[in-house]
C-alpha cells in the first residue's frame, strides 16, 4: 500500500495522456491494402482508456482528436500544461510501402534514456510481445518530438508493421486492437501500482446482524422473565429454544 501512495502525486490522481499518432488528415503509415495508421492508433487509444477507467484515481487524456489533426507541438504543450504523469504515444510501423517480411513490436524512449521511461518502455514492450506473440524488436531510442518535448515520462510504442500482411490483417481486428491496449495498460498498472476499482457487483461489506446470547435456562419461566426485563429496557429479545 505504501508503494501505491508513493506513486500517486499531488491531489492523489494519476494523469495519463494517450497519444494516438497522426490524424484523419495526416494519416501516418499505411498498409498496401489501404488501412491508415491513425485508424488503428485511435482504436487502441480508445480501448486503453476503457481499460484504464477500471482503475482507481486515474484521469486519462487524449493528445489527439477525431475532429481536427492536432499538431505535435500542441500535443506536448497540453501534456506539459496539464502536468500529466505519463505520456504514451501509440503508433504502427511500416517498412517501405509494399508487403514484406519486416515485422514485430518496438518501443521507443528518448536517446538520453530517462530511467523511468526505460522502465515503462520495457514493461510495454514485454506485455505487447507477450500478448500479441509478435517478434520482439526491443526497446530503442529516437529523437521523436513527443519524447523530446514532454516534461514527463514519455514512451512511444510501435504495435506491429502495416506492411507485413499477417500483422496488417491483425490490426484490422478489434481483438488485436484490444490486445495492444491491454498490454499498454498492464504495463502502466505495473509501473504505477494502479489499483482496480471495486467491481460494482461486489456484495456490501456487511448486511447481517450480530446476535448475542445473554442467558441459557433450563426453566422456561426464567427465560421469559429475562426477556420481559430486557424488553422493558428497550432491547429486542427473543427466546431461542435449543433441544438438548
Ligand atoms: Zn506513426
Amino acid at each position: 500500500m505504501i508503494a501505491i501512495k508513493a506513486s500517486i502525486k499531488g491531489d492523489g490522481v494519476m494523469k495519463i495522456m494517450l497519444d494516438a499518432g497522426h490524424g484523419y488528415n495526416t494519416a501516418g503509415k499505411r498498409s498496401p491494402d489501404g488501412m491508415e495508421e491513425y485508424e488503428f492508433n485511435r482504436k487502441v487509444a480508445l480501448f486503453a482508456k476503457d481499460f484504464l477507467d477500471s482503475y482507481q484515481n486515474i484521469t486519462v487524456y487524449f493528445a489527439h482528436s477525431d475532429d481536427v489533426d492536432v499538431p505535435l507541438k500542441q500535443r506536448t504543450d497540453s501534456a506539459n500544461h496539464l502536468k500529466v504523469d505519463a505520456y504514451v504515444a501509440i503508433h504502427a510501423n511500416a517498412y517501405g510501402n509494399k508487403w514484406n517480411d519486416a515485422g514485430g513490436i518496438e518501443t521507443y524512449v528518448y536517446p538520453t534514456k530517462p530511467k523511468e521511461a526505460v522502465d515503462l518502455a520495457q514493461k510495454i514492450q514485454k506485455y505487447l510481445v507477450m500478448l500479441t506473440g509478435l517478434r520482439n524488436r526491443g526497446v530503442k531510442t529516437a529523437d521523436f518530438h513527443v519524447l523530446r518535448e514532454t516534461n514527463m515520462t514519455a514512451v512511444l510504442a510501435e504495435c506491429g508493421f502495416m506492411t507485413n500482411q499477417k500483422e496488417a490483417a491483425l490490426m484490422h481486428t478489434e481483438a488485436y486492437q484490444k490486445t495492444c491496449a491491454e498490454a499498454i495498460v498492464k504495463a502502466l498498472a505495473e509501473q504505477y501500482h494502479l489499483v482496480k476499482k471495486q467491481p460494482a457487483t461486489a456484495p456490501p461489506t456487511s448486511t447481517g446482524l450480530y446476535k448475542v446470547q445473554i442467558g441459557a435456562f433450563k426453566d422456561k419461566q426464567n427465560a421469559e422473565d429475562l426477556v420481559k426485563r430486557l424488553k422493558a429496557d428497550g432491547y429486542d429479545a427473543v427466546i431461542d429454544f435449543v433441544e438438548k
